[in-house]
C-alpha cells in the first residue's frame, strides 16, 4: 500500500495545527510546529485569503493525514459513510477509528499510528486469533486484538507493557496490560473520539 513518505512536521504546519504524528515528539519543545508554527515553504508567512472551498480542503487534508489514509482510499471511506444511515461525518470518523492500525495506536501498544502501522504491517498482531498484516483492517464491536504470543518477547512490546499501565484508552475499548490485549467493547461515539476536526466540511467538500 502507498504511503506518504515525506516530513510529517510539515503536514503540522501545513494545517496549522498540531497533528500528533510523532508520537512522544509532539508533547515536547522538539515539536516543530512549536518552534515555527508557520506553513511551510518560501512563501509560508504570507497571509493569505482563505474562502469556503479553501476551508473545506484543508479539513478534509486534516482528516485524511491524521489517519495518514492516501486520498482514493479516504474517498472510499466517505463513499461507504454516506452509503449507511446516521451522520455521514461521524460515520466516515468512525470508519476511520475502527482500521486495525488505528486500534492499535488507541489502545497504547504503539506511540504513534504511524508506529502502530508498522507494528501491524510487521505482522506482530492477531485478530480474534489469527494473524492479521492489513493496517486497514476494518474492526467491529467484540473483535478482540492482541500481541501474538511468538511477538511478545520484542522490544516494542516490553516496552508497551510498562506504558500500558498507565495509558487510559478511550471508553469503548478495554485493553489488558498483562495480556498485550484488547477488545473493542463499543462503536466510538463523536464524544468519544476526541478529535479537533470540524468533519461537517469534509462532508460538504464532497458534496460540492
Ligand atoms: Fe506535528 Fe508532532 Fe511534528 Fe509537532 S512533532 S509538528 S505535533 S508531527
Amino acid at each position: 500500500m502507498a504511503r506518504y513518505t515525506g516530513s510529517v512536521c510539515r503536514l503540522c504546519r501545513r494545517e496549522g495545527m498540531k497533528l500528533f504524528l510523532k508520537g512522544s515528539r509532539c508533547y515536547s519543545k522538539k515539536c516543530a510546529f512549536e518552534r515555527r508554527p508557520t506553513p511551510p515553504g518560501q512563501h509560508g508567512v504570507r497571509r493569505r485569503k482563505v474562502g469556503e472551498y479553501g476551508l473545506q480542503l484543508r479539513e478534509k487534508q486534516k482528516v485524511r493525514r491524521v489517519y495518514a489514509v492516501l486520498e482514493r482510499q479516504f474517498k472510499n471511506y466517505f463513499d461507504a459513510a454516506e452509503s449507511r444511515p446516521g451522520v455521514t461525518g461521524e460515520n466516515l470518523l468512525r470508519l476511520l477509528e475502527l482500521r486495525l492500525d488505528n486500534i492499535v495506536f488507541r489502545m497504547g501498544f504503539a506511540p504513534s499510528r504511524a508506529a502502530s502501522r508498522q507494528l501491524v504491517n510487521h505482522g506482530h498482531f492477531a485478530v480474534n486469533g489469527r494473524p492479521s498484516n492489513i493496517a486497514s483492517h476494518q474492526l467491529r464491536p467484540g473483535d478482540r486484538v492482541e500481541v501474538r504470543a511468538t511477538r511478545t518477547a520484542r522490544e516494542p512490546f516490553k516496552l508497551a507493557k510498562e506504558t500500558l499501565r498507565s495509558h487510559q484508552p478511550p471508553d469503548w475499548l478495554s485493553v489488558d496490560p498483562a495480556k498485550l490485549a484488547g477488545t473493542i467493547v463499543d462503536q466510538p461515539r463523536r464524544d468519544q473520539m476526541p478529535l479537533d476536526l470540524n468533519e461537517q466540511l469534509v462532508v460538504e467538500y464532497y458534496s460540492r
